[in-house]
């Protein structure tokens, strides 16, 4: 019998949704690199469209695990010494834990779980482990890769269209009453013609150019290895050799990479100098890529006319960041992964990942990011080691 730990993120506060908004959702069918989506065996313990994320929703792995002699324990309250995670995390043989809402694996932590053999993200994302010590203690680190790439893409190009034509404080205006028409439109502009450019074109940053493609934007990235030739001309891509090429030359910038020691504070006073002024800065990757007060700074400056995205430090994040305050942002709470229908596809990927290491049969490599040791499978490949 294992102890399965799983960190979620509280109920909504007027209770479980009795109904939702929609009758189903669509049935995607694979990823565009050609990956399959999650592929449990038997009945999943949840009808996709469902808040699963949540405490309540217990990403439907009740009825798995209890019929094959599990333990279950479910619990939201997460950070500091006494919290319940702290008091629980002992006897875990499985901790599971969603980006959104996340438990820090600290190297302390570590040490306190004696029983840990598994620390799985519901999501991608899996910054929040302290991979050097999974890999020390014999933890395997594993995610659901591709499960809401998607749904994070389409934020994105939300966010864009959101801070580039002024839509949130244009509907502000709205809901209090008011009329003024130059008060909205005195910072909207059209994106076409911009320069749109993605640090990081992987899964999520690839789907955000294909995505703007039809905008008529020139499209621009950066990262350490090329994109095909096929897809750099499809797209038009210019590529840049060093994420300081791109920021000078683009309208809009969007961050795609993985947060580890490098990347940590990749925009900071240096990197804001250089980015043309009035431009817009997306970040639905990791808070920490930028210096959360250099960002404050480029806004009041005038360098950055916008910046959006749902990523913070630490989360949630405290009633006084000043990231809630600053002037022309449009941020969310960490939500652009938790769609319902990407909750469907990271909830059966967990089933799946469990169902595997429960059973003694193999992750699908490209789930794993610390095995037997050391940085293993596609995610060793995301966390800088190519
Ligand atoms: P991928 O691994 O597919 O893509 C990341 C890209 O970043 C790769 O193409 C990689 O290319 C590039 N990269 C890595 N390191 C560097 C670097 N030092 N400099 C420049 N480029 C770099 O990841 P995803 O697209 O799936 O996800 C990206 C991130 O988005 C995740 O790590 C996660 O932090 C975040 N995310 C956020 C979610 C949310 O809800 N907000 C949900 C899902 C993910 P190369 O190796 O060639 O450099």
């Amino acid at each position: 019998m294992a102890t399965i730990l799983c960190v979620l993120f509280p109920d909504p506060e007027g209770g479980y949704p009795p109904k939702y908004a929609r009758e189903s959702i669509p049935a995607i069918a694979g990823y565009p690199n050609g990956q399959t989506v999650p592929t449990p065996i038997g009945p999943i313990g949840f009808k996709p469209g469902d808040l699963v994320g949540c405490v309540s929703g217990e990403l439907g792995l009740r009825p798995y695990l209890e019929a094959n002699g599990h333990k279950l324990i479910v619990v939201s309250d997460k950070d500091g010494q006494n919290s319940e995670f702290d008091r629980h995390l002992p006897e875990a043989d499985v901790v599971i834990s969603q980006p959104f809402w996340p438990a820090y694996l600290t190297a302390e932590r570590f040490a306190k779980a004696k029983n840990l053999k598994l620390a799985l993200t519901a999501g991608i994302g899996s910054d929040h482990v302290d991979l050097g010590a999974a890999a020390q203690h014999g933890v395997t680190v594993a995610e659901v890769t591709f499960s809401n790439s998607i749904s994070v893409a389409e934020h994105v190009v939300m966010t864009v269209l959101s801070l580039v034509r002024n839509y949130l404080p244009s509907h502000e205006v709205a809901n209090y009453g008011g009329w003024n028409i130059a008060d909205c439109v005195s910072r909207s502009y059209d994106l076409e013609g911009m320069e749109f450019g993605t640090i990081g074109a992987g899964r999520i940053g690839l789907a955000v150019l294909r995505r703007l493609k039809p905008f008529d934007v020139r499209l621009h990235y950066h990262q350490r290895h090329r994109l095909s030739e096929d897809i750099e001309r499809d797209l038009g891509l210019t590529f840049h050799p060093t994420p300081q090429s791109l920021v000078q030359v683009c309208d809009v910038v969007n961050l795609q990479v993985p947060l580890y020691p490098s990347t940590e504070r990749m925009f900071d006073d240096a990197m804001f100098a250089l980015m043309k002024p009035g431009s817009y800065l997306i970040n639905t990757a990791r808070g920490k890529l930028c210096d959360r007060d250099a960002v404050v700074r480029a806004l009041k400056r005038g360098t950055l006319a916008g910046y959006g995205g749902d990523v913070w430090f630490p989360q949630p994040a405290p009633p006084d960041h000043p990231w809630r305050t600053m002037p022309h942002q449009g941020m969310t709470p960490h939500i652009s992964g938790a769609s319902l229908s990407g909750q469907a596809r990271y909830a059966a990927g967990t089933l799946e990942i469990l169902q595997n290491f429960l059973d003694g049969k193999p992750i699908r490599s490209e789930y794993l990011i610390v095995a037997g040791g050391a940085l293993s499978g596609v995610g060793a490949a995301s966390y800088g080691l190519k």
